[in-house]
């Protein structure tokens, strides 16, 4: 495996970006920078972008492409991701984001897109038994709870529903995943940088499938049989 790359994850709320990133970013040693995790961090701490951004979040509404693209400019230009690269969870979510990101990488484009895919009935299944950690954002599950009474066996924080996980706003953000996000994956199609990975199954096994993919399109051969 050689370290650094420069990859997006693209798919459904619910289809498993989160728990893939979090495994890539270690696989390749870059950072994970999810937007929302970025916005949920800025509404905690009640920063200029957060503030902008809090109503959009508990409707499950996009926030407005400039400010998503001002968080991501700053992000982008710190050392870690230029030095190495970057896992993108949660962006571009719309085609104006993914021009304005064509933009800030310049001269350098990304080495792939993975759409991860998974059926609607599944995910919808998935994000009524979400679980995360309200001080860290690991993932838990109704099915996977932590060890010990929902306390995170990462940081001893409290593992929570996610406020945004309401039916209301889970159709919301399905909806919009469809009319604006939907487009994203054929833009990039156009542009020979997609891979469609099948995100069903273990993760161990679907992060096998994506590495597969990412290593294939660097040119790197997989192993033998
Ligand atoms: P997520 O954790 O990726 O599901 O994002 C949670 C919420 O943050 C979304 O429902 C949006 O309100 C906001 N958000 C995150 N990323 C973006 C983005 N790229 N564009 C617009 N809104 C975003």
């Amino acid at each position: 495996m050689i370290p650094g790359v420069r990859l997006i994850l693209l798919g459904k709320q619910g289809a498993g970006k989160g728990t893939q990133c979090v495994r890539l970013s270690h696989h390749y040693v870059v950072p994970h920078i999810s937007t929302g995790d970025m916005f949920r961090a800025a509404v905690k701490s009640r920063t200029a972008a957060g503030r902008k951004a809090q109503a959009y979040l508990e409707a499950g509404e996009l926030v407005p492409d400039d400010v998503v693209l001002g968080i991501v400019a700053e992000r982008l230009d710190r050392d870690d991701t230029k030095a190495r690269g970057f896992v993108l969870d949660g962006f571009p979510r719309t085609v104006a984001q993914a021009e304005g990101l064509e933009s800030l990488l310049l001269p350098v484009g990304v080495d792939l897109v993975v759409d991860l895919e998974v059926p609607t009935e599944i995910v919808l299944r998935r994000l009524a038994a979400r679980r995360v950690c309200a001080v860290c954002g690991t993932n838990y599950s109704t099915t996977n709870p932590p060890k010990v009474d929902w306390t995170c066996d990462v940081c001893g924080g409290e593992v929570v529903q996610r406020e945004d996980d309401t039916e209301a706003a889970i159709a919301r953000r399905l909806a919009l995943y469809e009319a604006e996000t939907a487009p994203v994956i054929s833009w990039y199609r156009d542009r020979g940088l997609l891979a469609v990975v099948e995100g069903l199954g273990p993760p161990d096994e679907v992060m096998g499938r994506i590495v597969a993919a990412v290593d294939d399109a660097r040119g790197i051969p997989g192993p033998r049989p």
